[in-house]
């Protein structure tokens, strides 16, 4: 068996020994004679892997005992318009900072379901660096205040969180969920979609502040509101049985192998590091986000020369470097290095990297 070091940024790598674990169990589950893919939502059997999997997250993640845990359907994507239906209820406002494409695309959804201000954009420089905010902007009346910690698309992430004073703090985590330590006490709500750092895709974790599960707004559809989802325990309908059952998985992996999510950060920190120094000492390779507003979980790069984009591309893939393709908004290339990218793989990519520079530089 021969893998490659995976640098795609969703859906992305997975931990080895989860993946083993899972093929270990995939014909008969800890003796039940079935699959997870088979068994009933409703069974027993699987009740213990759902409940598993919140417990975990809770503990991995520490977050409070006034915040449901929701796992849902549809992709963060979804959330772009389930947030505002069941948040924008009282002045029907809520402010929005455009920090990339994802953030654009949850405020343009919002703006369907009511009176969303964009507060504050980096588009002028092509989402280079986090916004620079001016809190005279901020409505103190808006219903939320959101957010996308990590920008997939331009790697770059919030290092330090908005003042938003008593309005809540709405925060897209679909990129660095699980990547280090973050203090849910400080949000109103976080939602992710699982495929970049959580599980395969499927399953889209919402993490909510009791107090703000109210009445949605009117038409919400049913399987888009928070309250009858909790009120269920993520069980309304059929949950995404096998997403979430790697969930577990992978919260085992990250609470018993790599030693909780401190540890975590300092693993990826490290990782990154080695990628960011090499860039900056490059002759070749340039870093395309700003240095203070540096992602640890996308690296994004180029040589200038598109062309010379391509063909490194290339010649990495066919040395088992693959996806490194930037997004095209951004062009050159990306490197994807989420908690399941093992040290060694930036190390081999470094190395590559640095031979293609000797004979293309
Ligand atoms: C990938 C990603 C999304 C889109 O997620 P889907 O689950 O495909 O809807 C949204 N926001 C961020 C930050 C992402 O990285």
């Amino acid at each position: 068996m021969s893998r490659v070091y995976n640098f795609s940024a969703g859906p992305s790598m997975l931990p080895e020994p989860v993946l083993k674990r899972a093929a270990a169990e995939m014909v008969d589950y800890q003796g039940s004679g079935q699959s997870v893919m088979e068994m009933s939502h409703r069974s027993p059997v699987y009740d213990a892997i759902i409940k598993d999997a919140q417990r975990l997250l809770r503990e991995v993640m520490g977050i409070p005992g006034n915040y449901q845990v929701l796992f849902l359907q549809g992709g963060a994507s979804s959330q772009f318009a389930a947030v505002p239906m069941n948040l924008m209820t009282k002045s029907r406002k809520a402010d929005y900072v455009l920090s990339g494409q994802f953030s654009t695309k949850a405020f343009q959804e919002g703006s369907r379901y009511g009176d969303c201000k964009a507060v504050a954009s980096s588009k002028d420089d092509n989402f280079s660096h986090i916004p620079v905010l001016d809190e005279k902007e901020f409505r103190p009346d808006a219903d939320y205040f959101h957010i996308c910690m990590n920008n997939t698309i331009y790697g770059t992430v919030w290092k330090e969180l908005p003042h938003t004073g008593n309005v809540p703090l709405v925060a897209d985590i679909s990129s660095c969920i699980l990547s280090r330590p973050i203090d849910i006490s400080k949000f109103g709500l976080v939602y992710a979609g699982a495929q970049k750092n959580v599980a395969p895709a499927g399953l889209t974790i919402v993490i909510v502040r009791e107090d703000l599960i109210g009445e949605p707004q009117e038409g919400t559809p049913t399987m888009f509101n928070y309250g009858v989802m909790a009120k269920n325990d993520s069980m309304y309908n059929t949950p995404p049985c096998w997403s979430i059952y790697i969930c577990k998985l992978v919260l085992e992996w990250i609470q018993n192998d790599m030693g909780g999510l401190e540890a975590m950060e300092a693993r990826n920190v490290k990782k990154a590091q080695v990628l960011y120094d090499f860039l900056d000492g490059s002759r070749l390779f340039k870093g395309c986000a700003e240095k203070d507003s540096r992602s640890i979980m996308n690296v994004t790069f180029v040589t200038g020369d598109k062309e010379l984009d391509g063909e490194f591309v290339k010649e990495a893939a066919a040395a088992g470097f693959v996806n490194l393709k930037g997004h095209r908004s951004v062009g050159g290339m990306r490197a994807s290095i989420y908690n399941a990218m093992p040290p060694e793989g930036i190390d081999a990519l470094v190395a590559f990297m640095a031979k293609f520079e000797q004979e293309n530089g």
